[in-house]
């Protein structure tokens, strides 16, 4: 088959590799209808995250089940499916409070950019979808195995309810996603934080109610204005780095809540300000095995079209281009057809 291997920070390449087998007799194969790139993967593109060898890279992914291990029950071959960046049992005691990324026996998954895939942990791992999807529903299963099942945890653990104002820092695929269950879950006004025409007003179409340009102090000044000094009650921190966690931090509220869902790089947050601030803190990699049968439900009856974060449609073999588009903020998401 063909797959993606990263060999060096910016040298990503899709290859000739072995077919993935049956390992374990939980597992499935995959045969894949729709991967992508996810903003993560940038990281050790970019060189921020090392390694040592070459990754097979992706963990995105909607297929079709073209081998089953002994042990698999609730999947047949031809049943197409979605699952997640972790594989998980979807039974242990982590996974019934729905925490399912943290699964005692969880498993990283990788090696999505390609045409084939290897799911361990199956029954507990995949979703199978009902109906044939369209085009625009691929790939809004496509945005639910990740982004969007993490922007929607990003906007539970901020506890977004109606009446609440939110505010979401991070315009990527996660962050518009995240305006978009804050809309959902009935946020009374959504504060986007984008400086990109285009991003901005999909975020307005995703629900934004306001848009906010400015960073650092400017940007939390800003927000306060909005808010009547006093912050808001619900922030989503869909980035990852310092500047954006503490963009997120300075403009929760006294009693609010800041779900943080970007992959923490070098965040540092000081005890003091921390206990002086009664902010609530909870955020990490998401459950989206947790959310992704309401995600799939309601990308199928036809509620919500998150898919269209994808800007980007490539073949697999154009996977270069696709890194390339969204290191240079060229493409919000770019999606690859194995
Ligand atoms: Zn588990």
């Amino acid at each position: 088959m063909r797959g993606t291997v990263l060999h060096a920070p910016g040298d990503v390449r899709v290859e000739e590799l072995s077919d993935p087998q049956i390992v374990d007799p939980t597992d499935v194969v995959l045969r894949l209808e729709a991967t992508c790139v996810c903003g993560s993967d940038l990281w050790r593109y970019r060189g921020e995250d090392s390694f040592s060898s070459p990754q097979h890279m992706g963990h995105e992914y909607v297929g079709v089940v073209e081998r089953v291990g002994s042990d698999v029950v609730t999947l047949a071959v031809g049943e197409r499916v979605v699952g997640s960046f972790f594989a998980s049992d979807n039974t242990c005691e982590i996974c019934a409070s729905g925490y399912q990324s943290s699964c005692v026996h969880r498993q990283l998954m990788s090696g999505a950019q390609s045409e084939l895939l290897r799911v361990p942990l199956a029954d507990g791992t995949l979703v199978r979808v009902e109906g044939e999807p369209s085009d625009s529903q691929l790939r809004g299963l496509l945005a639910a195995s990740d982004v969007l099942g993490t922007g929607w945890f990003g906007a539970l653990a901020a506890a977004v309810a109606p009446g609440k104002t939110v505010v979401v820092v991070g315009d990527g695929a996660v962050g518009l996603l995240a305006v978009l269950s804050a809309h959902l879950l009935g946020a009374e006004r959504i504060i986007a934080m984008s400086r990109h025409a285009s991003r901005q007003q999909l975020a307005r179409e995703f629900g934004a109610t306001d848009i906010v340009a400015e960073r650092g102090d400017e940007g939390v000044e800003r927000v306060r204005e909005l808010t009547g000094g006093l912050g808001a009650h619900s922030v989503i921190e869909a980035v990852g780095t310092p500047d954006a966690m503490s963009q997120a931090f300075g403009v929760t509220r006294a009693g609010g809540h800041l779900g943080f869902v970007g992959v923490s790089h070098g965040v540092r947050l000081e005890g003091r300000d921390l206990f002086m601030s009664h902010v609530h803190l909870h955020g990490g990699p998401a459950p989206v095995r947790e959310y992704l049968p309401d995600l799939v439900g309601r990308i199928m009856r036809g509620e919500i079209d998150p898919g269209r974060v994808f800007d980007l449609d490539l073949a697999l073999t154009d996977v270069a281009e696709a890194y390339r588009a969204m290191d240079e903020r060229r493409a919000i998401k770019a999606m690859l057809r194995p």
